[in-house]
């Protein structure tokens, strides 16, 4: 691949989620031309709380969106674990659920979309249910030959179109080759507030499951999310856009439980947000060739069991900018210089969640009953202070693991066109 001969200027965002808009945002900032390009007809909502944690936040805050992310905190009170007749065995604050820090909030996916786009729709081209179908680059540039048939040139190409990322399939291949599946599943959809709960998370634990329900701040008071997680050593046969089959599997995983399941698990059907898929890893040896790159979870999705995907989401798009900005466009050297800022921090998380995903789940009734005894004496132990502090300190070390250098200088730089 040879090098460009002048700076790339426009740039091709594949997905409107987390990490396209919030790439959108800077790249304006940095002078760039971007265009995004979301599959979805409108912006999807839906998704679980998610954390923004130590270098996170500090994003947040040069994005200038700090304020709203506060604003629509998930300001949750605690939880709590109930056996299978819904009798509370122990409660527990939010701190010790969440592990974050002073500073550190937690926010629904679907409200940090929106925010950032929000932000950025004056500014940046948003082409919604449209996708790449084909990618033809030369010297100068790409051509993109999108599904509606429109054909135009790029400078540059970026995936930010998640773990099961179709950018990442036209350029490096099969996802199979990148999909390490932690041997769990995920589910997540609206639904109505059954158990009354209001900055709530309630959980019930099974052999090889966990169950939760929760509400937020933001939400209406007369719904909530219902969460589901269940171990599967081997991947599921199922197709990642087939929704009435992943309400199939999840049916199948939780027929017969006690407690609320049977009720809570019939709410899928008139979910409109309905979220199912693996726990698992997107690992690759690079994530550029020629001039298309990758960033968040197409790049190196980390899990939901590392609570850091939507962070390293920020972060990425954050360095990414920051380096073809600092480069002047020259994308070979930006994309070597963005990999080798995220890479270390990236594997710090995946090994995080490597180790987080055991915890996920138990696997006996024995196991069920050490942890709910551990849940309803450890508000009580003066130790609990200790334990907090440990749990916090391994998330903080990994929430920071990828230095921000200030890219702040090239905010007023405007490319040579
Ligand atoms: C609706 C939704 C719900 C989610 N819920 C959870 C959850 O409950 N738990 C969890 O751990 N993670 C969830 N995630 C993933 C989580 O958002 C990411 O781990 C994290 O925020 C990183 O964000 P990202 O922007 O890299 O990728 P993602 O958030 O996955 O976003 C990818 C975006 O690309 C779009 N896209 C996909 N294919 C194409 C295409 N061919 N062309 C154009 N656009 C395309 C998608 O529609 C999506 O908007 C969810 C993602 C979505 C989209």
């Amino acid at each position: 691949m040879t090098s460009s001969v002048r700076p790339s200027k426009t740039v091709l965002i594949s997905g409107a989620s987390v990490a396209g808009p919030a790439l959108a945002l800077w790249l304006h900032r940095y002078g760039f031309v971007p265009t995004v390009v979301e599959k979805a007809p409108a912006l999807r909502t839906g998704g679980y709380k998610v954390d923004l944690r130590g270098g996170a936040i500090e994003i947040c805050a040069r994005m200038g969106i700090l304020d709203e992310v506060r604003a629509r905190s998930t300001d949750m009170a605690g939880g709590s674990y109930v056996d299978s007749r819904g009798r509370t065995i122990g409660e527990l604050p939010a701190e010790i659920f969440g592990g974050r820090e002073e500073g550190d909030d937690e926010i629904m996916r679907g409200d940090l979309a929106r925010i950032l786009y929000e932000r950025t729709r004056d500014d940046v081209e948003y082409l919604f249910g449209d996708s790449i179908a084909r990618l033809d680059e030369d010297a100068d540039g790409v051509t993109v030959t999108f599904d509606s048939g429109t054909v135009r040139r790029f400078d540059l190409v970026v995936g930010a179109d998640g773990m099961h990322s179709h950018t990442r399939r036209l350029v490096f291949g099969d996802e199979r080759r990148f999909r390490r599946h932690l041997g769990a599943y995920i589910s997540i959809f609206s639904a109505p507030n059954r158990l009354g709960l209001t900055r709530w998370e309630t959980y019930h634990a099974l052999p090889h499951k966990l169950v939760c329900v929760y509400a937020t701040a933001g939400e209406r008071s007369d719904t909530a999310k219902n969460l589901f997680i269940f171990s599967a050593p081997d991947e599921l046969p199922y197709a990642h856009h087939d929704t009435a089959a992943q309400k199939r599997l999840l049916a199948k995983a939780f027929a017969g439980d006690d407690w609320e399941i049977p009720a809570l698990i019939a709410d899928s059907a008139d979910a409109d947000d309905f979220y199912f898929d693996s726990v698992a890893l997107i690992r690759m040896d690079r994530w550029s060739r020629g001039r298309v790159v990758l960033v968040g979870d197409a790049a190196h999705c980390a899990s939901p069991a590392s609570g850091q995907g939507t962070g390293l989401a920020l972060t990425g798009a954050y360095v990414l900018a920051g380096e073809l900005a600092a480069a002047g466009g020259a994308h070979e050297r930006a994309f070597a210089a963005y990999e080798a800022v995220m890479r270390p921090g990236v594997e710090q998380n995946q090994r995080m969640a490597e180790g987080f995903v055991k915890e996920l789940t138990v696997d006996t009734r024995w196991k069920i009953a050490l942890r709910m005894f551990m849940v309803r004496t450890l508000p009580r132990t003066p130790w609990k202070n200790l334990i907090a502090k440990k749990i916090r300190d391994d998330i903080q070390k990994a929430a920071n693991a990828v230095p921000l250098k200030e890219y702040g200088a090239y905010e007023a730089h405007r490319l040579a066109s």
